[in-house]
């Protein structure tokens, strides 16, 4: 498959932090991607610099070498508006919408300045905003809230709702729903795919959660210190993985091991 055909491709992606003895090399020559209207599900233990991949397509982390495509242009030297430009089309939902969220502005003001910057007048964007919490089916009384008087599966829905105010076609959602109760998580989970479907969404989907990742993703990447080990369709990838890094990451997790009946029988 080349990489052509993929909405969001990386290409041979190195980003190290730092400089001369004290550089420290995060990822080794990355090449993944996500066709349109899919969901890549990237996996890998703390650490392994899976959220430096989200933070490097959005251009947060400058990248040391390698290309970072959308639709097959090369966006990583953008700069100026044609960077603005690209960085609506690319959103980014963290794990802690509390880091991403002003805790002095109001949800409708939080959802003005995302459709707005210049003008992050809530009363001017209402429709806008109405529309937005609509689609993550919160009622209008959110918008002259505060993030502090949500609860944290709320203020996620606040923060898919931010994200997709600006209409993206792609979403990188990086450990989105780590930090909620597992009634809460699959709450927020549908949510985000019931809207990944209706709005034509491409998706990469960064979790430490196997079980979770095989639930949403047609594909799976395994990061592991900063190199992909194995790319490949989810179902093959946890029915049989390849690579004895992968075989150890699905070990670790029960519930994210073939389900019986699906384990290949060996006469
Ligand atoms: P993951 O999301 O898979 O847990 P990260 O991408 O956050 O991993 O981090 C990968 C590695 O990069 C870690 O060793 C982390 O300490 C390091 N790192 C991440 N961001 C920075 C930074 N801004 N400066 C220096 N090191 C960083
Ligand atoms: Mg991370």
């Amino acid at each position: 498959m080349t990489q052509e055909t993929y909405k969001l491709a990386v290409e041979n992606l190195t980003v190290a932090f730092g400089h001369g003895r004290r550089s420290k090399t995060v990822l080794r020559g990355v090449s993944t991607g996500v066709r349109a209207g899919q969901t890549l599900g990237l996996v890998g233990e703390s650490g392994s610099g899976k959220s430096t991949i989200a933070k490097a397509i959005v251009g947060i982390h400058p990248a040391r070498s390698g290309r970072i495509r959308l639709d097959g242009q090369d966006v990583a030297g953008l700069r100026g508006r044609d960077l603005a430009a690209v960085r609506r089309r690319v959103q980014l939902i963290s794990q802690d919408p509390y880091a991403s969220l002003n805790p002095r502005m109001t949800i409708g003001q939080a959802l003005a300045e995302a459709v707005d910057p210049v003008r992050a007048d809530a009363k001017k964007h209402e429709a806008t905003v109405t529309r937005c919490l609509e689609m993550v089916s919160l009622d209008g009384t959110a918008a002259g809230r505060y993030p502090h008087e949500f609860s944290g599966g709320q203020r996620q829905r606040v923060a898919i709702a931010r994200a997709l105010a600006v209409e993206p076609d792609v979403v990188i959602a990086d450990e989105i729903t780590s930090a909620l109760d597992a009634s809460v998580q699959a709450e927020v989970l549908n949510l985000l795919e019931e809207l990944r479907r209706s709005l034509s969404l491409t998706m990469l989907f960064i979790s430490h959660d196997l079980a979770v990742v095989r639930h949403v993703s047609d594909e799976v990447a395994v990061l592991c210190h900063g190199e992909i080990v194995e790319q490949g369709p989810a179902r093959d990838v946890y029915r049989a993985p390849d690579h004895p890094y992968t075989r150890l990451l699905l070990a670790s997790v029960p519930s994210a091991a073939p389900a019986l009946g699906e384990t290949p029988r060996v006469a």
